[in-house]
């Protein structure tokens, strides 16, 4: 069963909490944008979220996500989401999302980047993506290799070069950088991790002048407050939000 309330009351406290760790930060909270991660919560709960004013929604898997989008419109009857795919995509799901949803966060390859920009040109569409990077260097994760990049030159050089590759496809807008940070009891630990890809943001900006590089995707449940003091423009939450997760 969905407790719309709980749904609600949840959402509040999360923006209340992300407005302090934006004002500890020297930031204003506009600058945060909330996505709402409903995988694995049925599109009742998306649904209650959105009546308590939640409008972005994040999903890990193409077919699961659009799967649920239209009972979610059924739902919710000329409402507008907007739909972020933030986890890791097989080449032949790329067509779901670029059918589906509004922007990606998880370019995390070379291959899936041309992928996704051969097919946004078929559609006509320009699709915002941000570069996933493994910050942490944890081998479990996913995305551009970015672990230990300040000191690592030829490291940098080469995410760098696959910046300006993806930067130079068409149908593509790279607006940003997004990563995962290791799971840790204390929050605290990671910081270093939303530190280092906020000064990677930084050097890609300096580096692509021509290019808004703004957003940084960081920041989950348990460690969101902590990217948002270091600079998150949008956190990805969903069991803060939705409740524990039953998979
Ligand atoms: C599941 C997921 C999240 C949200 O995690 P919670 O711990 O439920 O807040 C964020 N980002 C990605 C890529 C995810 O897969």
């Amino acid at each position: 069963m969905i407790d719309e309330d709980k749904i609600a009351n949840n959402l509040e406290t999360i923006r209340e909490r992300i407005a302090q760790a934006a004002a500890r930060g020297g930031r204003d909270s506009r600058d945060v944008v909330l996505v709402a991660v409903s995988k694995t919560f049925p599109p009742e709960a998306v649904a209650a979220a959105y009546r308590a004013g939640q409008r972005d929604f994040g999903e890990n898997r193409a077919e699961e996500g659009t799967g649920k989008m239209p009972l979610v419109d059924a739902l919710l009857p000329d409402a507008q989401l907007t739909w972020h795919m933030i986890g890791h995509m097989q080449r032949r799901k790329v067509p779901l999302v670029v059918a589906h949803f509004d922007m990606v966060h998880s370019v995390d390859r070379m291959p899936v980047a041309v992928r996704l920009s051969t097919l946004a040109q078929q559609a006509r569409r320009t699709i915002p993506v941000l570069l996933e990077c493994n910050v942490a260097g944890e081998s479990s994760k996913y995305g551009f290799d970015a672990a230990g990049w300040e000191h690592d030159m030829s490291l940098r050089q080469r995410f760098m070069d696959h910046a300006r590759e993806i930067l130079d496809l068409p149908g593509l807008e790279v607006s940003g950088l997004m990563t995962m940070a290791p799971l840790v009891e204390d929050a605290e630990e990671v910081r270093p991790v939303f530190s280092s890809l906020r000064a990677l943001r930084d050097a890609l900006q300096q580096a692509f002048p021509d290019h808004e590089i703004s957003h940084l995707s960081m920041g989950m449940s348990n460690d969101f407050e902590v990217a948002v003091e270091q600079g998150a423009t949008m956190v990805r939450i969903g069991r803060a939000i939705f409740g524990p997760r039953i998979t």
